[in-house]
């Protein structure tokens, strides 16, 4: 019998109960799953940070903990924390990413918000946008996230720039790496799209000597993290024209404060967190087959490097 102890809040457990077991019984496993294990007892953690398990340090036997989150950062600082750490990689999550990302890119694009708010009577109709081919696009960061969105923009014509910390090869797109990547990666972009996980290297990393390198009026679209952005610079460069406009999904503080700039800036969209979530029939499956690969021996995927801090 494989104890595994579901630490998050109870609407996650109803959504969730059912699909796990699911995926238990799919995967040929046989597992007490529940809120409730003494932890003594527990051989694998499903996880979520805003759950009640804060302190791991008494689950002696737990062979993994499996975070329902992309994001780690609220997690791998925790020095309760001994066992392997695997973060949650999940197609729902990615599908749901690709489809936000796509659809304030083309909104960005085709010039989307003049013809909503300009449905007066007037017709407008000598300006065109450009064809993806000739807008360049740069996604930062080319984990799980980053690269499919990098991909699907590529698949709709855009030219697409990648940046990571490893050097890639990714078929469609060109890969950077490194800090004369980032500069070339973000000179001349029209769209730049955060996907970049928060670590002590990531914080910051759009700031304004680099905002100053995006082609004039281009798009930010945020829904990595929220520390990614300097929001003093990214402001600054919307009041003087550099970046044109930007959806942000992510802040340093959630809820963003009713009186924070963001809310009422003409060029600036909030959506409140909501760009993807983890999805529970596809993400049951991914803990289903970790479990499984714990139990043949084999190392379990998604791991988080916890000096890398994702
Ligand atoms: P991931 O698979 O861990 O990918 C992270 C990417 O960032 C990798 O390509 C990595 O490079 C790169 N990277 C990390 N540190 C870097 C650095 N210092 N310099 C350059 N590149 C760096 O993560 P993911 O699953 O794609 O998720 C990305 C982030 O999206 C998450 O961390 C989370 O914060 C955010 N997210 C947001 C939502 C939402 O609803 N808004 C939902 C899910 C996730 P390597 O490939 O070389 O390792």
């Amino acid at each position: 019998m494989i104890r595994v102890l579901f630490s998050a809040r109870p609407p996650v457990w109803a959504e969730y109960e059912v699909p796990l077991r699911r995926a238990f019984a799919a995967a040929g496993l046989d597992c007490d799953l529940s809120r409730d294990h003494a932890p003594a007892d527990v051989n694998y953690i499903v996880f979520a940070p805003n759950g009640p398990v804060k302190d791991f340090s008494p689950y002696v036997h737990a062979r993994l903990v499996m975070g329902l989150w992309a994001g780690v950062e609220t997690i791998v600082g925790n020095a309760t924390l001994t066992q392997p750490l695997a973060r949650m990689v999940d197609d729902g999550l990615t599908r749901g990413m690709v489809e936000y990302v796509v659809g304030h890119a083309m909104r960005h694009h085709l010039g989307m918000d003049a013809h909503l708010s300009g449905q007066d009577g007037a017709w407008h109709n000598d300006v065109y946008p450009p064809l993806a081919k000739d807008r360049p696009v740069t996604v930062l960061g080319l984990g799980a996230l980053g690269e499919a969105c990098g991909l699907a923009l590529a698949g709709l014509g855009f030219p697409v720039t990648g940046w990571s910390r490893s050097t890639k090869d990714i078929p469609g797109m060109r890969c950077l790496s490194g800090d004369d990547g980032l500069r070339t990666a973000l000179t001349d972009a029209q769209i730049v799209v955060l996907l970049l996980p928060q670590t002590p290297a990531t914080v910051d990393i759009l700031n304004a000597d680099r905002l100053s390198l995006l082609a004039r009026g281009a798009f930010v679209i945020n829904p990595g993290r929220g520390p990614l952005i300097d929001d003093t610079a990214l402001l600054a460069a919307l009041d003087s024209g550099q970046v044109g406009g930007a959806t942000l999904d992510v802040f340093r503080i959630e809820p963003l404060p009713q009186d924070h700039p963001y809310w009422s800036h003409p060029r600036v969209t909030v959506t409140p967190h909501i760009a993807s979530t983890t999805r529970a029939d596809t993400a049951a499956e991914v803990i289903a087959a970790n479990i499984a690969r714990g139990e043949a021996g084999q190392p379990f995927l998604h791991l988080v490097d916890r000096d890398a801090g994702y």
